[in-house]
């Protein structure tokens, strides 16, 4: 696998460390690791998209061997620096055996490997379910697991702001587990000591530090899309540090998160409250998209086709043209783990292990809409006590690592029906999980 380019690793770290610094605030406490060495597994809650810097400066003398989601490889500049670091790469929510394999290759070379088990960045300030089978992981690699918390990552680059705020970021570190503990728990044990530790609330971890940024509101209307006073979906305008809607409501969010003049106190319970409104058995999503794509050439195209997007409790479809070709197919909702999203842009969705970007039409703000009623669909068959679905490792090992899928002459025109070709709604660490049971067996 192999750690990162030591070069280019120095010189990353040598600029990175004192911009995060002097432009954020950022502090580290690294008595948590004391003791790592690899192969170690370090698992970090996602909490913004600058994470892996964050991470990366925490650990930069480990030069640690990332996991990341595959699409950032269809971007050329991007993809160039990527391939330098030796970062695996995984299909977010899709079985994906070379992710699986380069784990393994990483832990054997004794790397330290950094894994975001949440499978994706969440939209508002506060921690998601991780993804099943990550307890699992923990179990079988056998090694020392440490976290790594990027406390005010969230209220500096929210996922949905246009613009990043200054005030502090607070890097804690802590031990999960040591190997040798590992073999006396099981995984429930593993589960619940891992789910205490991922646990994390930007906005009480750093409870009344102040951020500063030009419009504290800009861009919020891409996740908070339900007034709490009329119930009108999609009727918010926020900017100028507002939040507005038609029926007169007029909140003011504050430097340090607080909200007055709404009926919530900060953006998760808002978040929160508009997610529990969601009635998934009785409502279904319904759009107009445009596509974004991967040509052949493994690069991004932004306008690669139209169609129309539909979702209900079973199933989520799509029909339309891509590159020029017909394109169609559905997806039980219960094989999706989740659907990756870009505020006010696109939500994700994989099929064939093909990448899609769904831009709903005529306001892309909708794309949160799609994200909020799967996740609200997961969440209360989780509460009927429903399974997560055994998912196969059955994607072949195609291509060289770090590939990225592409959408080519042969599998355009690809006709998925029900469950039996749809990619299959799971972590690399589910895929690790059943390859390794049926290796015991
Ligand atoms: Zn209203």
């Amino acid at each position: 696998m192999g750690k990162p380019n030591r070069f280019l690793w120095a010189l990353a770290m040598l600029f990175l460390r004192p911009w995060y610094r002097l432009r954020y605030g950022l502090r580290i406490d690294r008595t948590g690791l004391a003791g790592l060495k690899g192969p170690a597994l370090v698992l970090a809650p996602h909490i913004s998209g600058k994470d892996h810097v964050l991470v990366g400066v925490t650990l930069s003398k480990y030069r640690p061997t990332f996991v990341l989601s595959a699409h950032f490889m269809a971007y050329p500049q991007l993809r160039w620096a990527l391939r330098r670091i030796h970062v695996i790469t995984k299909k977010m929510f899709c079985s994906d055996a070379h992710t699986i394999m380069d784990i393994l290759r990483a832990k054997n070379e004794g790397n330290v490997i950094v894994l975001f088990p949440e499978g994706r960045l969440p939209a508002c300030g506060h921690s998601m379910p991780l993804t099943a089978g990550t307890a699992e992981l923990v179990k079988k690699l056998g090694i020392d697991v440490y976290t790594v918390t990027g406390n005010g990552a969230y209220l500096t680059f929210p996922k949905w702001a246009k613009k990043p705020r200054r005030g502090k970021i607070r890097v804690s570190t802590a031990k999960i587990f040591d190997s040798a503990e590992l073999p006396e728990l099981d995984v429930a044990q593993i589960e619940q000591r891992l789910g205490a530790a991922m646990a994390h609330d930007d906005e009480a971890a750093m409870a009344g530090v102040t951020y500063r940024c030009k419009d504290m509101t800009a861009g919020l209307d891409g996740i908070l899309r339900r007034c709490p006073v009329c119930g009108a979906q999609g009727s918010l305008q926020t900017r100028g540090g507002r939040i507005r809607c038609a029926c007169g409501l007029d909140a003011v969010l504050d430097r340090t998160y607080r909200l007055h003049g709404a009926p919530f106190g900060s953006i998760n319970e808002w978040f929160d409250w508009q997610q529990a409104q969601i009635d998934p058995y009785r409502t279904a999503m319904d759009s107009e998209v445009t596509v974004g794509a991967i040509n052949g050439r493994g690069n991004l195209v932004r306008r690669a086709g139209e169609g129309r997007a539909h979702m209900d409790a079973e199933k989520f479809s799509f029909t339309g043209q891509v590159f020029g070709r017909e394109v169609s197919f559905s997806v039980a909702t219960e094989k999706l783990g989740g659907l990756p999203v870009t505020v006010a842009k696109h939500f994700d969705i994989y099929s064939g292990n093909i990448l899609y970007h769904l831009y709903p039409k005529p306001d892309p703000r909708a794309a949160i809409d799609w994200v909020c009623y799967l996740d609200r669909l997961h969440e209360l068959q989780g509460q009927r006590g429903t399974e997560t679905p055994e998912i196969q490792a059955e994607s072949p090992a195609g291509g060289t690592a770090g590939a990225v899928p592409t959408l080519s002459e042969e599998n355009t025109e690809q006709k998925t029906t029900g469950t039996a070709e749809a990619p299959a709604g799971c972590a690399p660490a589910e895929v690790l999980a059943n390859t390794m049971r049926r290796e015991n067996q």
